[in-house]
């Protein structure tokens, strides 16, 4: 194999783990992150929840409080009531009774309703506390375990920058600078085969028959005419293929 082919070949394998070190890191904090909001946004609900729920609490109180003033209200008016020998009078207070009676029928009418408003949202705010618990736990299980992988990763990114750096020493500037413009153009494969058919394993485009010939005299350093890749020929390959 031509040697600066083959030191290219070194560094697109450093480059392929690189790229796949860096996809898992993304992969794995991308989904800690999105689990995080998730439950951030259910915490904001439940506590947007909690809210209505205390306010219902203290609007349920008033409303109790006012039906127990309008009760003795009640219990004042029917005492007067008995002391009263004018009918007209008797009859005004009657009507004041009346009148405190049917309010007091629709408060309680009210106040039942909203009791039963308020026991479903507390049972449902109960039931996705269960729910958040179990989700901070399992956050917590991923965020303990991406740590440790993440951590995993960041050595090996490193090991690999190292190895990048020996093997880049080894390559000529300006075939490096191609390199890397072609390695970022097709995310990491920049060094292909052609196969012994004379088609570019990279865009399975068939190169012109004499860039094949020269190809396989593996001493210059070529590129697909339509890819712009590096091309060479696995002549060891080709020779088990008995071609
Ligand atoms: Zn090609």
């Amino acid at each position: 194999m031509n040697p600066v082919i083959a030191a290219l070949r070194a560094l697109q394998d450093v480059d392929r783990q690189r790229i796949e070190s860096e996809k898992e890191r993304r992969a794995i904090t991308e989904r800690v992150e999105q689990l995080q909001a998730i439950l951030g946004e259910m915490e904001r609900e439940q506590g947007e929840k909690r809210d209505k729920l205390r306010e219902a609490e203290r609007w349920y109180k008033e409303r109790e409080r006012e039906l127990k003033e309008d009760n003795e209200k009640i219990k004042r008016a029917q005492a007067r009531l008995n002391a009263l020998t004018k009918a007209k009078e008797y009859t005004a207070v009657q009507r004041e009774i009346e009148a405190l009676r049917r309010g007091n029928a629709q408060k309680e009418e009210e106040i039942l309703k909203l009791l039963s408003v308020m026991e479903e949202v507390k049972g449902a705010v109960q039931k996705e506390g269960e729910k958040l618990d179990q989700m901070r736990a399992e956050l917590a299980a991923e965020q303990s375990s991406t740590g440790a992988r993440v951590r995993e990763l960041d050595d090996r990114l490193g090991r690999l920058k190292d190895e990048h750096k020996s093997y880049e020493e080894a390559i000529a500037p300006d075939v490096l600078k191609r390199y890397h413009r072609i390695q970022s153009a097709w995310q990491g494969m920049a060094v292909v085969t052609v196969n012994a058919k004379g088609s570019c394993s990279g865009c399975h485009r068939q190169i012109p028959p004499q860039l094949y010939n020269i190809l396989m005299r593996q001493d210059s350093l070529e590129s697909c005419p339509y890819c712009h890749r590096f091309i060479y020929v696995d002549t060891a390959a080709a020779d088990q293929n008995g071609g």
